[in-house]
């Protein structure tokens, strides 16, 4: 039997934060097929497989999806050991359905190693639990990037609902995703950390309240970065306020 494609989750992209399970992968990988929020130093596990750059702009992302499920067949095609890899946690905001479906229909075999998502590597740079004990009873992993034929305000009430949220892919609209909270009666004192690089060096971290929030969008954030919104993040806020923490 041929050797499963495997989907591999990166982490938030330090080197260290990949699983030791996806590093063996990718040490033993002929071909890896890597996203744009792999860093290099992840890719020095592999020198001796041949490296296919697939990452995408967010604007072409449907095409670019059809492409990268074609290059992953024809990859498994060619090679034995294929590695997708992956940022983050390749089940969460990474269409990990479409590839495997396309791998699966080509009949090849797919399995999939867990990576730590940018949530989890953002509280832990934070030192905030998504889940304080008292405060916070559930987490939301959520997207305001609404697809074709879904309707705009389905994002929103499962955010009012939730005790912490974490957005995804929210740093660039952050000013619409503001005010469409505010104008569905989000407190504009709501405590937010923007937290960008989460797990690298270059981590920085800005807590502020909702109201605040339209400004991010200006900010010239150089790294990927994550919205994380609820009580829990009071803490920070306050201490930030009172000079305790030094931020950014
Ligand atoms: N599968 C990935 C998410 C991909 S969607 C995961 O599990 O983390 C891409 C979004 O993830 C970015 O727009 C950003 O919001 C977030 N993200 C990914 N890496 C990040 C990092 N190191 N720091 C902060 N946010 C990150």
């Amino acid at each position: 039997m041929s050797n499963p494609v495997h989907l591999i989750g990166a982490g938030p992209g330090a080197a260290d934060l990949i699983t030791v399970r996806g590093m063996r992968l990718l040490q033993q990988a002929d071909c890896v097929l890597y996203d744009a929020l792999v860093q290099p130093e992840m890719l020095a596990y592999c020198p001796q497989a041949v490296l296919i750059d697939v990452g995408k702009r967010c604007a072409k992302a449907s095409t670019a999806q059809r492409f990268i499920n074609k290059m992953l067949v024809d990859a498994a095609s060619k090679y034995a050991r294929v590695v997708r890899l992956k940022g983050g946690d390749p089940m969460l905001f990474g269409r990990a359905t479409e590839e495997l479906v396309a791998l699966r229909e080509a009949g090849f075999e797919a399995e999939v190693v867990p990576g730590i998502t940018a949530a989890l590597a953002a509280s832990a740079d934070a030192g905030v639990s998504l889940t304080s004990r008292g405060v916070a009873r559930n987490v939301l992993f959520a997207t305001a990037r609404v697809g074709e034929g879904e309707s705009a305000s389905d994002w929103i009430s499962p955010i009012l609902a939730a005790d912490t949220t974490v957005l995804y892919m929210g740093v660039r609209q952050a000013e619409a995703i503001a005010k469409a909270l505010l104008g569905a009666g989000m407190p504009a004192s709501t405590p937010v950390l923007v937290v960008e690089n989460a797990g690298l060096p270059a981590c920085r971290q800005w807590p502020m309240r909702l109201a605040q929030l339209p400004d991010v969008g200006d900010w010239q954030l150089d790294g990927p970065a994550i919205l994380l919104l609820g009580q829990v993040y009071g803490e920070v806020l306050r201490a930030a306020q009172d000079g305790l923490r030094q931020f950014a």
